[in-house]
């Protein structure tokens, strides 16, 4: 079996957003997609460990800002690479409006807003799969949303390969580009930056 089969599937990249006891957070996910369209349902996939995924899980609701190809690491870095469990994604950022059941969703860097409850919930081992009916949408700008592939390609700063030519090898985070150096990458090593596993980690070097 081909494991690399698997990254041929192609994903557009989302900021979930939730909302419980006056507490704001959100988290990057690839995994939103229109199930139906009457009534218009989607799923999104969320691992267990984020924080988002509880808040999901406890009040039903979810919101959901498209990311688009004028996107900056920051955005990445402020909902992707931190946990709202330790600190405030929404401290000084600026760059949201609050929309249905005063959820917060993304203006800057994102092409649309999607808001709804969820209906249905799948246990799917490290995530759960939650079936949402769509209850409020709106189109923030015309720039093309923003797939996996772009973001490697445009979006996440280029790794420096500063030691190219010292010898040593150099393991590279897939998601977040950091770069690890050592001749065998441990198999419980977590990325620093983004706290993916070593299996997202490829050999440069
Ligand atoms: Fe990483």
């Amino acid at each position: 079996m081909d494991n690399k089969a698997i990254y041929k599937l192609t994903y557009g990249l989302f900021v979930v957003t939730a909302r419980e006891n006056d507490r704001d957070n959100g988290c990057i996910v690839n995994t939103v997609a229109q199930v139906t369209s009457e009534p218009i349902k989607i799923s999104v996939a969320i691992n267990k460990v984020n924080y988002t995924h509880d808040m999901v899980k406890n009040t039903g609701k979810i919101a959901i800002s498209v990311i688009s190809e004028d996107a900056d690491f920051e955005l990445f870095k402020r909902f992707g690479f931190q946990s709202g469990r330790e600190m405030d994604k929404f401290e000084g950022f600026n760059d949201f409006q609050t929309g249905k059941d005063d959820l917060k969703y993304v203006t800057k860097g994102t092409n649309a807003y999607i808001a709804a409850d969820v209906v249905e919930m799948v246990d799917a081992g490290t995530h759960t799969i939650f079936i949402c009916e769509v209850t409020d949408m709106k189109v923030l700008s015309d720039t093309p949303s923003a797939t996996y592939a772009y973001y490697h390609e445009h979006i996440k700063p280029k790794p420096e390969s500063k030691n190219q030519d010292n010898g040593k090898t150099i393991w590279r985070c897939q998601i977040c580009g950091y770069e690890y150096e050592g001749d065998e990458l441990p198999d419980d090593f977590v990325c620093p930056l983004c706290k993916h596993p070593a299996s997202d980690f490829e050999k440069i070097l």
